[in-house]
C-alpha cells in the first residue's frame, strides 16, 4: 500500500561556507502526482550516499556537473527498490536498483556515465526513466549497500584513482590522505594488495588504530597530532605515489617528500571545500626538480572499465580480503545534519542515510 504524502528534501539556499541548517528544506508531496509513464518506473528509496563533493554539486560554478538548482531535490547516490512499473519498461517490481532518480534530463543527456553512479536524489520515492537505473545483485561477501561503498563509486575512485592515475608499483611508498574514510580505506588496501609500503593519513587515534589493526597499513599518522610534521617525515621518508583526498597542508608536506619521478592523484581536497576563498598550493616547485606528475581526475571518465574493477574488488569482498565500514544515519529527514560529518570527520567509514527497509514485494510481476 503506497502513502498518501512522501517527503523530499530540496535546496533551499547556497550557503557561502559551511552547510547550515537551512541550506536544505523539507517538502511534503502528494503521492498522486507521481506518474509512472513509458519506459519508467516507480522506486521507494532505501539507502542515500552522502559524498563531500555535494558541497561542489550546490556550488554555482562551472564544474564536472551542472549545480542543484534551488528548489530542486538534491542530488546525491542511492539505492531503492522498483514498486511500480510502467509499460515497456525492464525492470519488474521487486528489483533491487540504483540510478539516477533525482537528476534532470538534460544532466543525463550530457553525463550519461552518470547511470553508472548509483544517483538517487533525497527523496523517499521517485519516477525514473529506465536508461537511469541499474538493476543490480549483490555478489557473493556482499551486500547491497556495497553498492554505494566499496563496489559503486566510491570504490571506483579509489580503484582507478591509485592504479590508473598513479600508476603504483609493488614496493613504492604509497601515502594516502582521509585514509579512513570511504574512498582513503579502500586505496590503502588496494595498495597493500599491490605490493606497496602504505601510510595513512587520518585524524583520530582511533582512525588510526583501524587502519594498522583491521586493514594492514603499514603506518597510521594523526594529522591533528603535535608531533604530525616529524611524525611524517619519519615514518614516509619520501614518497612514490600520494594519493590526495584532502588537499590544503597536508598535500604541501607530500609534495615536500616526493621521490624522483613520483605521481600525485588529485582525488579531492576536503580541507578546502567549506573555503569561500580557496588558497593555492606551496611548494609545487618540488614536482619540477622530482620530475614528478600531479593529475586529477573524475572517476565517471572510467564508466566503460568499472567491471573489471568491480570483479576484482568483489572478489576481495568475497575471500574477506577486502573490508568496509559503514556510518548509518536514521532517516531522510536527518540527510542535511549528516551531510556536514563529512567536513568535520565525525563519520567513520561510508557515510549512507537509510531512508526506509526494503519493501517486501511479494509478486514479481
Ligand atoms: P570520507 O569518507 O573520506 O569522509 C571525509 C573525511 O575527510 C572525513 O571523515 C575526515 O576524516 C576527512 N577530512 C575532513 N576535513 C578534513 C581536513 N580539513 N583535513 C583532512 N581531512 C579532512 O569521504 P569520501 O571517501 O567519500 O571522499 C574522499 C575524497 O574523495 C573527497 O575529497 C571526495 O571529494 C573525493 N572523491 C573524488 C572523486 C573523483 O572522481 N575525483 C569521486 C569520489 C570522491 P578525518 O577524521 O581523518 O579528518
Amino acid at each position: 500500500m503506497f502513502p498518501n504524502t512522501f517527503t523530499q528534501i530540496v535546496l533551499r539556499e547556497r550557503p557561502v561556507a559551511d552547510i547550515l541548517p537551512d541550506t536544505f528544506e523539507s517538502k511534503t508531496k502528494a503521492f498522486d502526482e507521481l506518474h509512472v509513464g513509458q519506459n519508467q518506473a516507480l522506486v521507494q528509496v532505501t539507502y542515500l550516499s552522502l559524498d563531500p563533493a555535494m558541497r561542489g554539486w550546490i556550488r554555482d560554478t562551472r564544474s564536472y556537473l551542472p549545480p542543484v538548482k534551488i528548489g530542486e531535490v538534491m542530488r546525491s547516490g542511492g539505492l531503492g527498490v522498483v514498486v511500480s512499473v510502467g509499460e515497456g519498461s525492464k525492470f519488474r517490481k521487486g528489483d533491487l536498483v540504483y540510478g539516477m532518480f533525482g537528476a534532470s534530463a538534460r544532466t543525463l543527456v550530457l553525463f550519461p556515465s552518470l547511470v553508472l553512479m548509483l544517483c538517487a536524489g533525497w527523496t523517499e520515492y521517485a519516477v525514473a526513466n529506465d536508461k537511469s537505473m541499474e538493476k543490480i545483485s549483490p555478489p557473493p561477501g556482499a551486500t547491497s549497500l556495497d553498492f554505494l561503498n566499496t563496489l559503486g563509486m566510491t570504490g571506483m575512485t579509489a580503484y582507478f584513482g591509485l592504479h590508473h592515475v598513479g600508476q603504483l608499483k609493488a614496493g613504492e611508498t604509497l601515502v594516502v590522505s582521509g585514509a579512513a574514510g570511504a574512498v582513503g580505506s579502500l586505496v590503502c588496501q588496494l595498495g597493500k594488495k599491490a605490493g606497496a609500503r602504505v601510510i595513512g593519513i587520518a585524524g583520530t587515534p582511533d582512525k588510526c588504530s583501524w587502519l594498522e589493526g583491521d586493514l594492514g597499513v603499514d603506518k597510521a599518522l594523526n594529522y591533528k597530532s603535535p608531533t604530525f610534521r616529524q611524525d611524517f617525515v619519519e615514518a614516509v621518508g619520501y614518497l612514490d605515489v600520494y594519493f590526495d583526498n584532502v588537499g590544503g597542508e597536508i598535500l604541501e608536506l607530500a609534495l615536500s617528500r616526493l621521490n624522483r619521478h613520483a605521481r600525485i592523484v588529485l582525488c579531492g581536497g576536503i580541507s578546502a571545500y567549506n573555503d569561500p576563498q580557496p588558497k593555492g598550493i606551496k611548494g609545487h616547485l618540488n614536482i619540477v626538480s622530482q620530475r614528478a606528475k600531479m593529475q586529477g581526475f573524475v572517476v565517471f571518465d572510467y564508466a566503460e572499465q568499472y567491471a573489471v574493477a568491480v570483479k576484482e574488488i568483489a572478489a576481495g569482498l568475497a575471500d574477506g580480503s577486502i573490508k568496509s565500514k559503514f556510518h548509518i544515519v536514521e532517516g531522510l529527514q536527518n540527510a542535511p545534519s549528516a551531510l556536514p560529518m563529512l567536513y568535520s570527520g565525525a563519520n567513520v567509514g561510508k557515510l549512507v542515510v537509510k531512508v526506509s527497509d526494503e519493501p517486501s514485494i511479494s509478486s514479481k510481476l
